[in-house]
């Protein structure tokens, strides 16, 4: 007989086949009783809820009782019956429970109290057995449907780009070089320098920052599509919203200007937070009350106006602020932090790069808002961005999420191609490498538009998690890679 005939728990709670015979398995979270009545709380993933298993010790033996601690994977048959304790409509009467694995109640490191959650990012191999944990990984795996399911229905194609590639695209320079070289022994050309023509690609390779070049491509051809995959930076930033490698979503579209672009952007924003909010109650609903709970240690003044949830409608139920890079510097220049010199970074000119504490000001502070901000200095830009008619600003569009900060980041594209080569030369980009790039302004080219999101800044939004860690099943930062 096949061995996975289950039922899930959420099925059960849906149904509630009162008096049907089932047979659940999942991990124990807590066991309590006396010795005439255990009462095990289950959990197999399939929903935040643990259901109720009542072992009575007549019918399942004192021996296997023991063994039922928590963090044991159980099978258990019984009856559904209606509950006879408050918190749960229905019960599971065990009839039979077998032991899958057992966890050792001296050894099994998470037993059933608050655990914090750095400590629990120290074993991440176990931690999605935790409530929060499996919460949000429910939610990224629906926010990560919505976001195909929004690009699919909107009729837009889903390209994977290569995660191994001879550019670094944005010219940053903060790459993981990707070699089969004997590190040790590296073959040198008649320079001394190492000869990457005898490196497997025939040239020298790194993983990908962005697949929005080949991206663009793409675009040239299908006019609608996006990618949804991983990028990795070797940026030595250790903030709760960088991570080395993380999942990116950059949609790219022909006939797009930018305003076409930032509509675009906004319209799925809204979209996969609304998906969550229709598809995750239960969990956002558990998650609110954990944040609501670490708010209570915090000082008034620091406590958030809305909970999670409202602030997830807010956001989906109101237009995102639009201003330009140069109103927004005004806003900075006159704003009260600014004079009072609480900025870290001052802002006193036009030109500033704007910084973490600046974007967040604006959101949070000045408009209370999710912010589109355009139209920046061409010289803090990438040199793709479409030049605007002052010569001085390009077509660059960030988007700006209130507790994140920057989520997206976009522009519409410089199609013409001697304002693009000229704009390579000034900043020092090599032609010769980006034939192909170049080949889309030659033949066939078009005003055209795209943008990145984040998945894990979206992520940490939709689920309040304030380190961008604590929503990546194993995150990849400076010093660690261990799971
Ligand atoms: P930041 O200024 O926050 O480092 P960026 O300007 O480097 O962002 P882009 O190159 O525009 O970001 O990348 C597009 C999007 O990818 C960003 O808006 C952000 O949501 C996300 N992103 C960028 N770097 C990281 C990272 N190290 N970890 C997680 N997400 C990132
Ligand atoms: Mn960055």
């Amino acid at each position: 007989m096949a061995f996975n005939k289950r039922i899930k728990i959420k099925n059960i709670l849906e149904q509630a086949p009162i008096d049907s015979e089932v047979t659940l398995m999942g991990w124990v979270r807590t066991k309590r009783g006396n010795k005439n009545v255990s009462f095990i709380a289950l959990n197999d993933g399939s929903t935040i809820t643990n259901y109720q298993i009542v072992a009575d010790p007549t019918v399942i033996s004192e021996e296997i009782l023991k063994k039922c601690s928590t963090g044991a994977c159980l099978k258990v048959t019984g009856k559904v019956v209606a509950s006879q304790g408050s918190g749960q409509s229905s019960e599971l009467n065990a009839e039979s429970i077998e032991v899958l694995g057992e966890a050792d109640p001296e050894k099994y490191p998470l037993q059933p109290k608050k655990h914090s959650l750095e400590f629990l990012r120290e074993i991440a191999h176990l931690r999605m057995r935790t409530s929060t944990f499996s919460a949000v990984f429910r939610i990224r795996h629906a926010l990560a449907f919505a976001v195909n399911k929004y690009f699919n229905d909107k009729g837009f194609f889903y390209i994977h780009t290569p995660i191994i590639t001879a550019s670094d695209a944005e010219g940053a320079g903060e790459t993981f070089k990707v070699t089969t070289l004997d590190l040790m022994n590296p073959p040198k050309n008649t320079e001394g320098k190492i000869d990457f023509k005898q490196d497997f690609f025939e040239r020298e390779t790194n993983l990908t920052v962005s697949g929005q070049l080949e991206g663009e491509l793409a675009a040239m051809a299908l006019a609608e599509i996006y990618t949804f995959g991983p990028t990795f930076r070797a940026e030595n930033s250790n903030t709760t919203r960088h991570l080395a490698e993380f999942w990116m979503i950059e949609p790219e579209m022909a006939f797009y200007d930018a305003e076409d672009n930032a509509d675009l952007a906004e319209d799925f924003l809204k979209y996969v937070i609304n998906y969550a909010l229709e598809n995750c109650q239960d969990d956002l609903q558990f998650l609110e009350n954990r944040l609501t709970e670490e708010e209570k240690n915090k000082p008034a003044d620091q406590r958030s106006e809305m909970s999670l949830i409202e602030k997830l409608k807010f956001v989906s139920e109101n237009d995102f602020v639009r201003i330009t890079y140069t109103e927004a510097i005004d806003i900075l220049r006159n704003s009260n932090p600014n004079k009072k010199k609480k900025f870290q970074y001052l802002i006193d000119s036009w030109g500033a790069d704007l910084q973490s504490e600046h974007e967040r000001f604006l959101v949070e502070k000045h408009f209370k808002k999710p912010v589109i901000l355009t139209d920046y200095p061409k010289d803090i830009k990438s040199f793709y961005m479409r030049q605007n008619e002052d010569g001085k600003t390009v077509a660059a569009m960030d988007i700006l999420f209130p507790g994140i900060g920057e989520i997206v980041g976009g522009s519409q594209r410089e199609e013409r191609l001697d304002v693009l080569t000229k704009r390579m030369e000034e900043m020092n980009i090599p032609q010769e490498e980006m034939w192909w790039y170049l080949d889309t302004r030659r033949f066939g080219a078009t005003p055209h538009a795209g943008f990145g999101l984040g998945f894990e800044r979206m992520v940490q939004f939709v689920t309040g998690m304030g380190n961008i860690r604590d929503v990546i099943a194993f995150p990849r930062t400076p010093g660690n890679a261990e799971f």
